[in-house]
């Protein structure tokens, strides 16, 4: 379970509710937390400008990092420890399912690549189509 004053404590940023808010909404949940989903659940408490604010800063510091999905709609997940600021190491694999329309970040690393020649690669993400976890336990066979 994450800490959402610690993290924010390790990031030098200042403690707000707001922030709070958001980290603990995102962390809730396994899969990852797409934009119009927190609107809707922090609406009430923060308004737009300051939520995107905060994702953003988020973004920056290596709190979060954001995988689109197939409507190009933005989705936010924590980042695992090993990334830092302007540094992201989310080089594992992000999961679509097609019938929840969840995203998940898989503890699956993205196995190098050799580059063509002159090509140099700082990322590589991969993304998996399917259905997850979840949807495959509650289908009826
Ligand atoms: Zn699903
Ligand atoms: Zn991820």
């Amino acid at each position: 379970m994450i800490d959402p004053a610690n993290i924010l404590k390790t990031h030098d940023l200042k403690h707000t509710k707001q922030r709070v808010r958001v980290l603990e909404e995102i962390a809730l949940d396994k899969a990852a937390v797409s934009q119009p989903d927190l609107e809707k659940k922090l609406g009430k408490e923060i308004d737009r400008v300051t939520l995107y604010r905060i994702l953003n800063t988020y973004e920056d510091k290596g709190i979060l990092h954001r995988i689109m999905d197939m409507n190009g709609t933005a989705n936010y997940a924590i980042c695992s420890a090993s990334c830092t600021e302007h540094h992201h190491h989310d080089e594992h694999v992000h999961f679509n399912c097609t019938t929840c329309f969840k995203i998940y970040c898989l503890e699956v690393t993205v196995p190098r690549i050799k580059m063509p020649q002159g090509f140099t690669a700082t990322t590589i993400t991969s993304t998996a189509y399917g259905v997850c976890e979840k949807c495959n336990s509650s289908a009826v066979h």
